[in-house]
C-alpha cells in the first residue's frame, strides 16, 4: 500500500515541487496551507508522516505538533525549518518533532529522511516488543508509554526506538554512531548532540532526577550503556 504523506506548509511552490518529486518516489502526497486545516488533515486522514513547516498562518508548526502529540498521535514529524530559527528546532524537538531540516534544502536530503523515519516506522511493525519492565518502570512500547509509580510519559516515536535498540542491547556500550546508523538509518545527520538531547528527555522520562544517570549511562567519548533491568 501506498504511504500517505502531509505537507503542511503555506509556500504553494514549495509544496508543487515536494509533491511532484513524492510524487515520482510513490507515495500519495496530501497537503495543507494553513495550521487549522493541516491539524485537521493529519487528525481525519491518518498520513503515515508529517512535513510540517513552522511559520503558519492560524496555528504555527509547534503548536500543530504539540497539539498531534497531545493527541496520541505518534507518527514521524518531520520539520521545515527557516535560517535562524534554531530555537524552534530546538523547541520542535523538545514537543515531539522527529527530525528537522532547514530550508533551503536539497530534495535528495529530503527523500531520504522520509524513506528512514518510514523504514523506521515500518521495523516497529515487523517485530514489535509488548512492554520492557525493570524496577518500577514499565516501556509500553504498543502505546509509546512510560509508567513508573503513579506517573506516565508521552514518547514519541523516536524515543521509543531508541528504547528498543537500548533494551535489545542493553548492558553494551552503544556507541553515538551505531545509534545514527540503526535509528537514524542514515549515517550524517542529526549530530550526535541532537541524540545527547533525546537521551535527556529520555532520562527525565524514566527517573526522577535526571542529573544523576540511573538506567542510560553516559560512556565518556563512546555513546551511553543502558542497564535497565540488569
Ligand atoms: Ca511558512
Amino acid at each position: 500500500m501506498k504511504k500517505k504523506i502531509l505537507i503542511i506548509e503555506d509556500e504553494k511552490e514549495l509544496i508543487s515541487g515536494l509533491k511532484l518529486n513524492l510524487d515520482f518516489e510513490g507515495y500519495d502526497v496530501i497537503w495543507a496551507l494553513d495550521g487549522e486545516e493541516g491539524l485537521n488533515k493529519a487528525l481525519k486522514e491518518a498520513p503515515d508522516l508529517i512535513l510540517l513547516d513552522i511559520m503558519l498562518p492560524k496555528r504555527d508548526g509547534l503548536e500543530v505538533c504539540r497539539e498531534l502529540r497531545g493527541q496520541n498521535v505518534t507518527i514521524p514529524i518531520i520539520m521545515l525549518t527557516a535560517k535562524g530559527e534554531e530555537v524552534d528546532k530546538v523547541v520542535g524537538l523538545e514537543i515531539g518533532a522527529d527530525d528537522y531540516i532547514t530550508k533551503p534544502f536539497s530534495v535528495k536530503e529530503l527523500l531520504a529522511r522520509v524513506k528512514a523515519h518510514l523504514r523506521r516506522e515500518k521495523r516497529e511493525e515487523k517485530d514489535t516488543p509488548s512492554v520492557y519492565r525493570f524496577d518500577d518502570v514499565e516501556i509500553d512500547f504498543i502505546h509509546f508509554k512510560v509508567k513508573r509509580k503513579e506517573k506516565e510519559f508521552d514518547l514519541t516515536s523516536l524515543e521509543v526506538e531508541i528504547l528498543k535498540y537500548f533494551v535489545a542491547h542493553r548492558g553494551e556500550v552503544v556507541t553515538r554512531e551505531a545509534m545514527l546508523n540503526e535509528i537514524w538509518g542514515y549515517e550524517r545527520y542529526p549530530s550526535t548532540r541532537t541524540i545527547d538531547n533525546h537521551i535527556l528527555k529520555l532520562r527525565k522520562k524514566l527517573q526522577d532526577d535526571p542529573a544523576k544517570a540511573k538506567y542510560i549511562f553516559s560512556v565518556y567519548g563512546e555513546g551511553y550503556r543502558f542497564m535497565g533491568g540488569l
